[in-house]
C-alpha cells in the first residue's frame, strides 16, 4: 500500500513537471514516504531528517516532504522535532503534494493532515491520480482505503480511517486503462477485500435502492479478470473471517486470477485469536483453506504470522506450529509483535513476551515453514511452468528472474536475452525454501507494455 502511494506521489510531482533522478545530491526535492505498522519507524525518520538537513541547507531552495502513515499518526509532531521539513502530509492527502510544496515555497513549512478521507471534498479516491509506475507490465489497482477491523495489535484503522470502497466501475476501468498501456498483471489492494463494496452496497440500500447488503468483491473478481489483456489478477489481502465461497468460486472460475492465496492465520491459537479479535477460529481457518485447495488444487498459500502477542504462552505458539504444519504454506511473513501506541495490544504490557522467548518461537517457526515451503517445491522439479520475467540475475551471466502463477521467484537459464513482461515457459529443475530454479523454455508472449525511458539526470 504504501509503495503504491509512493508511485502515486511520484506521478503527481512528474505530472507537474518534475523529473525523477536517482542521485539524492541532483535532487532538489525529497519524499519520505512512511510506514508505521511495525518497527521503530520513529526513530529512523527522525536519524534520517538529522542526515537531510545537511542535504537542504547544502543548496538553496530544496525541499523536504514527510508523508505516509507515520506522519498521519504524528501530525504536528514531525515538523516540531524537525523545523526544516517542509510539507508534512497524511494518509489521504496525497493528492496535494504539489500544491503543498508551491505553498511552502512563500509561506514557510506546512502540516495538513485530514482524520478522514470524506472530510474535505478536495480528497479525491487515491487511484483516480496518476501514478509513476515501477514497473511497467504488473501494476497496483487500490479497490478500498481504510479499515473497519479491530485487531488489537493494528494501527492501521486509526491512521488509514475507515473502510471505503471505489467504485467498482471505476476500478474496471482503470484496469482498462492499464491494459490499454500494455499491463498484463494487476494486483488489487486492500486492507480486508473480502468485505469490498459492502459499504457501496449499504449506502444504496440506505438511499432506498432495492439491493441485499453484500460484499462485491467476487464480482470485481470476474469483472477485472476478464478485461482484455490482462492475464494475471492477485489481490491482497483477504480477510479469514469474511472469506466466502463466492471469492473461491470466483477465483477458481476466472482464469486470470492466478492460483495464490496470501491468506493471514496470524496465530495457530484460538485463544489469542480471540484475544487479538480476529473473528475465526483455527478450524475455521483450516477448512476455508481445504475449500480453496479443493476448488484450486495447484493453489499456493502463504500468510502473516505474528510471534508473541502479549500473553502467547508455550502452547499457543505450538498451536500456532501445528496450525502452520497443516495449513502446509508455501511461505510465510513472520512478524515479532511490535506495540504500537494507541492500541489495545500496546497496553497489555503486563503479559509481553520476553524478547529471548519471542526469537526463539521465531526460529522455530521458520523451521515449520521452510520444510512444507521445500516439500511444496522440491514437487514442482520437472514440471513446465508458466512465468512472467521479471529482469536478468545480476549476479549470474546468462540467467534471468521471473515469477509463476503461484508468485514463486524462478531463477533460470536462457540463451536468449529476454526483457522484463515477457511470458515464457520454464521447466523447474529445482526446488529451494524461498525458490525454484529451472531452464527457459519458449517465448509464450512478448512484452506489449511501452518502455519508459529512465529519467536519470537532473537540470534537463
Ligand atoms: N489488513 C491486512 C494486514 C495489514 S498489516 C490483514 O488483516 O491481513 C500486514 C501485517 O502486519 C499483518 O497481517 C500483521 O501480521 C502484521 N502486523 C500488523 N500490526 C502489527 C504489529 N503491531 N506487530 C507485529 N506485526 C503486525
Ligand atoms: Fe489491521 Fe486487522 Fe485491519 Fe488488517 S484487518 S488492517 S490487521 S485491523
Amino acid at each position: 500500500m504504501n509503495e503504491h502511494d509512493s508511485e502515486r506521489i511520484a506521478g503527481l510531482l512528474e505530472a507537474e513537471g518534475l523529473l525523477s533522478v536517482s542521485e539524492e545530491s541532483d535532487a532538489d526535492v525529497i519524499v519520505l514516504n512512511t510506514c508505521c505498522i511495525r518497527e521503530n519507524a520513529d526513530n529512523k525518520l527522525y536519524g534520517t531528517l538529522g542526515h537531510l538537513k545537511t542535504w537542504k541547507d547544502s543548496r538553496e531552495g530544496r525541499q523536504i516532504v514527510v508523508a505516509g502513515c507515520l506522519s498521519q499518526k504524528d501530525k504536528d509532531v514531525v515538523q516540531a522535532r524537525a523545523k526544516w521539513v517542509d510539507v508534512v502530509l497524511g494518509t489521504h492527502n496525497v493528492h496535494r503534494t504539489a500544491e503543498l510544496l508551491e505553498h511552502s515555497r512563500s509561506n514557510g513549512p506546512i502540516t495538513e493532515i485530514y482524520d478522514e478521507a470524506v472530510e474535505d471534498d478536495h480528497v479525491l479516491f487515491p487511484s483516480a491520480l496518476p501514478a509513476r509506475r515501477e514497473t511497467t507490465y504488473n501494476a497496483w489497482v487500490t479497490i478500498q482505503i481504510g479499515c473497519d477491523n479491530t485487531c488489537a495489535y493494528c494501527i492501521v484503522p486509526s491512521v488509514r480511517g475507515k473502510e471505503i470502497s471505489r467504485q467498482p466501475e471505476d476500478i474496471v476501468d482503470e484496469v482498462r486503462r492499464l491494459a490499454d498501456l500494455g499491463v498484463t498483471e494487476v494486483t488489487l489492494l486492500g486492507q480486508n477485500v473480502n468485505s469490498y463494496g459492502r459499504d457501496l452496497t449499504l449506502a444504496e440500500r440506505q438511499a432506498g435502492g432495492d439491493v441485499r447488503v453484500r460484499p462485491l468483491f467476487a464480482d470485481l473478481l470476474r469483472n477485472v479478470g476478464t478485461v482484455p489483456g490482462i492475464k494475471r489478477v492477485r489481490y491482497t489481502s483477504p480477510h479469514p473471517k469474511d472469506m466466502k465461497s463466492d471469492v473461491i468460486a470466483a477465483m477458481a472460475e476466472t482464469p486470470s486470477v492466478c492460483e495464490h492465496l496470501h491468506y493471514p492465520l496470524q496465530s495457530g491459537s484460538d485463544r489469542v485469536l480471540a484475544l487479538m479479535h480476529r473473528g475465526y477460529t483455527a478450524q475455521r481457518y483450516l477448512e476455508r483453506l481445504a475449500e480453496a485447495r479443493a476448488a484450486m488444487p495447484d493453489i499456493a498459500i502463504t500468510t502473516d504470522i505474528i510471534v508473541g502477542f502479549p500473553g502467547e504462552t508455550e502452547e499457543d505458539f505450538v498451536r500456532t506450529l501445528e496450525v502452520a504444519a497443516e495449513a502446509n504454506f508455501d511461505s510465510t511473513f513472520t512478524f515479532i509483535f511490535s506495540p504500537r501506541d494507541g492500541t489495545e495490544a500496546a497496553t497489555m504490557t503486563e503479559h509481553f513476551v520476553e524478547p529471548s522467548v519471542i526469537a526463539d518461537r521465531f526460529d522455530r517457526l521458520r523451521v515449520v515453514v521452510e520444510r512444507s515451503a521445500l516439500l511444496l517445491h522440491e514437487a514442482r522439479a520437472g514440471r513446465i511452468e508458466e512465468i512472467v520475467v521479471e529482469g536478468p540475475n545480476r549476479k549470474r551471466d546468462g540467467h534471468f528472474t521471473g515469477r509463476t502463477r503461484q508468485n514463486k521467484l524462478v531463477h533460470f537459464a536462457s540463451q536468449q536475452a529476454l526483457r522484463p513482461g515477457t511470458y515464457g515457459t520454464v521447466e523447474i529443475t529445482r526446488g529451494a525454501p524461498h525458490f525454484l530454479e529451472g531452464i527457459f523454455r519458449e517465448v509464450l508472449a512478448e512484452p506489449t507494455h511501452r518502455v519508459r525511458i529512465p529519467v536519470a539526470v537532473a537540470g534537463h
